[in-house]
Formats: C-alpha cells, structure tokens, sequence
C-alpha cells in the first residue's frame, strides 16, 4: 500500500487498518489530544495584519474538519479531500464545474437523490446528459463534441451493476473527461477509485464511513491541484461545508471502518447464500456471489464486496409482508450503519426516479434492498426464518 506522500511515519507503509487509526500529526492541537477536539467556533482571531493562522473563517477551513479530511483523503490516496454537510451537497458542488451547454455520460443506475438532482436541477442550469449502461456499453459512441464527464457508482444502487473502472478511465483520459466515482457503496476500505484512473471520488460520508446513522455528511476526494482549487473556490463560494461536530462523529466512525466492514460483508455474503435457498425469494444479487456477472472484475479493481445486498421475492405482497413483518431488522433508507436496514427502493430511495427508468433497471415492486450490520448472522437468518414460515 502508498502512503501517497503522508507524513505520519517515515520509513512504514502501513495498511488501510492502520490508517484508520492515524490522525494527520501536522494538524494535532497543542495538547496532543488524540480524540480530536472539536472547534466548535465560526471565526478566528488573527495576532495581526497578514497574521492568519490558516484558519479564518469556518465555512472556509476548520480544525476539526479539516482533520477529517486530512484522513479521508490519505484513505483513497487523493492530493485532498474536501467535507460536504451531506453527499448531495458534494454532488451538487461538483456539478457546480460545468457550464450551461456541457454534456456528460451517467450511469443509468444511480442513487435516486442524484438522479432527482440531475433531471431537475442540472438540467434546469442547462447541463445535459445521457444515461446508459456503463457496465455493458461503451461509452465511445455517446461521446459528443460538448461532453465534459462520466459519472458512475459501482457496484450501482440498488442493482448492484459492476463498472470496470480501469477500462472506462482509458477512454476518459483520451478523451479528457473527468471520470467520476461515486464510492459511497464500498467505501475507501474495499475501492480507491482514484487509483483506477478515476479523477474525482464522492462519498456519502453519512454512509460506511459515518457509520452509525447519526450524522450526514459528504466528501469529494481528488488528485489534481488545479480541479481541487477550482472546487475549493466553489466550496468557500456556495457554503456547504461539514460542521465541526459532524465532522468529529465521522472522525470516530472511521476508527473501526475495517472492522465493521469485514464483519458487516461476512454477514452480507452469508445472508446472500441464505436467501438464495428460500422458495420465495426468487433473486439475490450480491457481487460477492460467484455467479454475479461483476464478480471478477471486483475481485480485481476492490479488496472486498460490500455490505449490500438486493434481493427480488415472488410477489408485491411478499416484499410488503416482509417489510411490515421485521422485528430485529429496520425497515428505513439509509445503508451503512452497524445495524441491518431493509429498504424498499421503488417507495424509498427511488421515489423520484422515472418509471421507464425504473423498469429498464429492473427495479420493481418485487425488489428489496439490504445493508447487512454488524448483528449475530444466526439472529438475522432466525429472522427470515420466522418470517418466510409465517407466510
Ligand atoms: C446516500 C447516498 C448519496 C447521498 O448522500 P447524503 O449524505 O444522503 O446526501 C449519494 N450517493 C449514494 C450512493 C448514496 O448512497
């Protein structure tokens, strides 16, 4: 593993465990606090003219958020990694390079939020877009002469899509466009986007990286100095930076990122063998799955396979049973957590997504999405057992 130029240590280079335990020495307080203090202040005081600590204004820089964003970028190896309140403000400031009359490729299976941003506020700001397959086409022929970026997640939600990521950026980089990753579902523990060719990195940092439900926020992560001064104008322009107390709860869900994702993915590729045996459950789509059609080129561009986990079941009234039926598992939005949550994607997450779009993916009333926690995996399998018998 690169250290990527970090200055923690001299002579170690230290696995993703390790640097999940490292705060940017650079930047500890005076008092050495290894629980990183949260400064919980707008402004700062200057010692005189010309005299800035590097910290003036919080909406600009923060101690505390700037700790974590030291960490987050040394995690996906990026030159720096810029804190959002939340992933839709990241993935709204990175729309924020592009000019009325700029085109770009997406993914046709994306987060909801982002496909609702595309389709009504991008477009409105005059952006526009085709969406495709990544996994499957390739992009050549929909290049046009104003095409500026590709945007992708992989694997996609909630269909779980694998795009080789290496293979795309080829053409991106003849092609000069920006290649974006949104690397929400694997986090920097399993995925570094950037290392494959990608240009920008997003995360939902609400997500595996905050870990327990209890905050939201947001990252782009990049490589290039000229692209992050151009987002960190914006970035100080527009305001949406992560506040300090935020800031410090994602800080501590990154200690255990490799624990609870080891265990969280343990859990998930067992439940995916689980469900594929039960008679009512008629898809699991896991790419941890040998069969799953990304399952080699994940095991080439990633070091793991999530945590998350689709399954498609016999009718709308079995996928409605269930969700009114769990008792240890929550029925909500929102993945990543220690906690098993249960969603139900065409209600939920992709309420806003058109219906053509919907049924092209594949993404009916039959569908139900997982992300696996950290619980006992005899407790989450009793509890499909005890539902699927009282059906
Ligand atoms: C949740 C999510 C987002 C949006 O992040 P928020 O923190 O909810 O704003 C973007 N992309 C993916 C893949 C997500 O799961």
């Amino acid at each position: 593993m690169d250290c990527n130029g970090c200055n923690r240590c001299t002579d170690v280079k230290c696995s993703i465990e390790t640097k999940c335990q490292q705060l940017d020495r650079s930047l500890m307080d005076k008092w050495g606090a290894i629980s990183f203090p949260i400064y919980q202040t707008a402004t700062f005081a200057h010692e005189g003219l010309g005299q800035s600590t590097g910290y003036d204004y919080t909406r600009m820089q923060n101690p505390t958020r700037k700790q974590l964003e030291s960490i987050v970028a040394y995690l996906e190896n990026g030159i720096d990694a810029i804190a959002f309140s939340s992933g839709m403000a990241a993935v709204a400031t990175i729309m924020e390079l592009f000019k009325p009359g700029d085109h770009f490729i997406i993914d046709e299976d994306l987060y909801g939020g982002s496909i609702r941003l595309f389709n009504e506020i991008s477009t409105k700001n005059g952006l526009t877009y085709t969406a495709i397959n990544l996994s499957k086409e390739d992009i050549t022929p929909y290049i046009k002469e104003n095409t500026k970026a590709v945007y992708l997640e992989t694997p996609t939600n909630p269909m779980m899509n694998v795009t080789d990521i290496k293979k795309l950026s080829k053409i991106t980089a003849e092609k000069k466009l920006l290649l974006i990753v949104d690397n929400t579902f694997l986090s920097p523990y399993f995925q570094n986007p950037l290392d494959l060719g990608a240009d920008i990195v997003i995360h939902s940092g609400t997500k595996f990286l905050g870990g327990h439900h209890d905050t939201i926020g947001g990252f782009v992560v990049v490589k290039d100095e000229k692209l992050d001064e151009r987002l960190r104008f914006i970035y100080k322009t527009t305001g949406a930076g992560l506040s300090p107390f935020d800031s410090w709860l994602i800080l501590r869900g990154i200690r255990t990122l490799a624990v609870r994702l080891d265990r969280a993915q343990q859990n998930a590729l067992e439940l995916a063998k689980f469900l594929k045996l039960k008679k009512r459950v008629t898809k699991v789509i896991y790419p941890g799955l040998p069969d799953h059609p990304g399952y080699e080129i994940m095991k080439e561009q990633a070091r793991g396979f999530g945590a998350m986990l689709t399954f498609e079941v016999d009718s709308a009234e079995t996928a409605k049973y269930i969700l009114d039926n769990v008792q240890l598992i929550y029925f909500a939005e929102s993945l990543g957590g220690t906690e098993t949550l249960i969603t139900y994607p065409i209600t939920q997450t992709h309420a806003d997504v058109p219906k053509d779009l919907l049924e092209k993916n594949g993404i009916n009333d039959r569908v139900l999405r997982l992300s696996v926690g950290i619980e006992g995996i005899a407790d989450l399998k009793a509890e499909f057992n005890r539902i699927f018998e009282s059906l």
